[in-house]
């Protein structure tokens, strides 16, 4: 079910890429506010730091308002007396920023430190290193408050420096409750966010998917229903002209086309039992009588020729049949060449000419010289066979025949005119169909597959064929072919 729906499949990769977008939006915003909130600690502390030392020195100005040297001098041995009372009159803002501040001597030992300061007795060695080297620096400090659980500080220390020299640290520390707690709920908040939004993601896909798929699953539905005793029943495309539109189209238009190749395969193989029935009926007729006594060998030479005649027809039948199927999946394989249609045109003429003289017909040749187009020979001889075959045939007795071969400026023109019996106008779509025979000339010889047979060939060589008639006065095929 699951490796088989697509709608579990758009669900899937719809929340699946949600999901990703916003994980990688929330680490981006989340990492953003967070660096931006510790940034924003470190700037207050800098500050903070840089008015204690302000204040520090003022103070010390006032009381020892004497050279710098002086002012080194004494530093140290009045620096703890003083530092107590530096620290509980700090300014007041410090108490409002929630910064505590802490004195060292430049031992690292702590001097003096406000109230609940998160003093260490002894500045850590590699801190107090850095800071002696004249560096201020920032670091974090946790520790376990029973309480409240762990209790997270940040910490500036900054050296002070008089006559180049180091002689007292201010550390000042902030704790990092706010900005924990802050943090904390934004990950909490982008966390439910997450949560509803890949809930919201995945019951919008589930209804899009149903919505987009309904047409689809209607198109299954009906292909289900379709078999060959209904293929005329058609997908319902009344719909918009999307894709899924497009798609009833294409099936629509395939089951048009099914349909017309089913119906004529159905016909055919009608129309092919249809012809071979009536041969058959003569010859079995024919051994029938012949067999019900004893003939003379004239009588039996005479059955065995009109039965020869017959199976003539059936395999002259088969082998067109054969030809045009062959043509139809392609199996055929035209070795194209450039041949002179005026030499092959002549060259059909001499067979023509036997079958029209025996009918009286006259022949008229008017062909171009040196015509030449790129055809497969055999074949080609065929096709023009056919179409000079059926003006003999459908022409009576002292009728003419005219053929006329010339080049025109989009290639080569074949005309066969005849003065025969003509194709009625209804009859003219129809003549290249497979068995199609125009009524008129029903008695005569033919099984309506010459035609269709040259359509097919001439098509083949990218020739067109266009037929003009008018009953009882005559037909006349033209051919027009692509330069060589
Ligand atoms: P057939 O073997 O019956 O001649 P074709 O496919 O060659 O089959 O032709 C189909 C039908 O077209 C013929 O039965 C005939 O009715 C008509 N036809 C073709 N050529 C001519 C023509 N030159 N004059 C009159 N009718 C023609």
């Amino acid at each position: 079910m699951i490796n088989r729906s697509i709608r579990f499949k758009i669900i899937f990769w719809f929340v699946l890429s949600v999901a990703a977008i916003l994980l990688c939006f929330g680490f981006l915003v989340y990492s953003n506010v967070r660096a931006d909130l510790y940034n924003d600690v470190d700037d207050i502390l800098e500050l903070k730091a840089q008015g204690v030392v302000d204040y520090i020195s003022g103070y010390w100005k006032a009381k020892n308002p004497h050279s710098d040297a002086v002012f080194v001098k004494n530093f140290g041995a009045d620096f703890v007396e003083s530092a107590e009372s530096w620290v509980e009159t700090m300014p007041e803002d410090l108490e409002l920023a929630d910064i505590k501040v802490t004195l060292y001597d430049t031992n690292g030992v702590t001097v003096a430190a406000s109230q609940n300061a998160y003093a260490h007795a002894r500045l850590p060695r590699e801190f107090l290193d850095k800071a002696l080297r004249g560096k201020s620096l920032f670091y974090s400090l946790a520790r376990n408050v029973s309480a409240t659980g762990l209790e997270r500080r940040r910490m500036l220390i900054v050296p002070f420096k008089a006559a180049g020299k180091v002689i007292y640290l201010v550390g000042v520390e902030k704790p990092l409750n706010f900005t924990d707690v802050t943090l904390w709920r934004l990950r909490s908040s982008m966390i439910s966010f997450f949560i509803i939004s890949l809930a919201l993601v995945f019951f919008t896909g589930f209804f899009l998917s149903r919505v987009i798929l309904k047409p689809l699953e209607r198109i299954v539905e009906t292909m289900r229903r379709i078999t060959s005793r209904n293929l005329s029943e058609r997908i319902d495309n009344s719909g918009p002209r999307d894709e899924i539109g497009r798609l009833s189209d294409t099936f629509n238009h395939m089951l048009s086309e099914l349909e017309k190749s089913f119906f004529a395969q159905k016909r055919i193989v009608e129309d092919v039992s249809h012809e071979l029935r009536t041969p058959l009926t003569i010859i079995r007729g024919e051994m029938e009588v012949a067999l019900k006594r004893v003939r003379s060998s004239e009588e039996y030479k005479s059955v065995m020729t009109s039965s020869l005649e017959e199976v003539n027809r059936i395999s002259r039948i088969v082998e067109h049949l054969l030809l045009l199927a062959r043509f139809d999946s392609h199996a055929v394989k035209l070795s194209f060449e450039r041949i002179s249609l005026s030499d092959l045109v002549e060259d059909i003429l001499g067979d023509i000419n036997v079958l029209a003289r025996q009918k009286t017909l006259s022949v008229r040749l008017a062909v171009e010289e040196d015509v030449f187009i790129n055809a497969d020979r055999l074949n080609l001889r065929r096709a023009i066979l056919n179409i000079l075959d059926n003006a003999v045939k459908y022409t009576n007795e002292g009728g003419s025949i005219a053929v006329t071969l010339f080049k025109d400026a989009a290639g080569a023109v074949l005309v066969v005119k005849d003065t025969g019996i003509g194709i009625a106008q209804d009859d003219l779509g129809k003549i290249f169909d497979r068995f199609y025979r125009a009524d008129s000339s029903r008695s005569k010889q033919g099984f309506g597959l010459g035609l269709s047979l040259a359509g097919t060939i001439f098509n083949a060589h990218s020739a067109r064929i266009s037929v003009s008639s008018k009953l009882k006065e005559g037909t006349t095929v033209t051919v027009f072919f692509p330069p060589a």
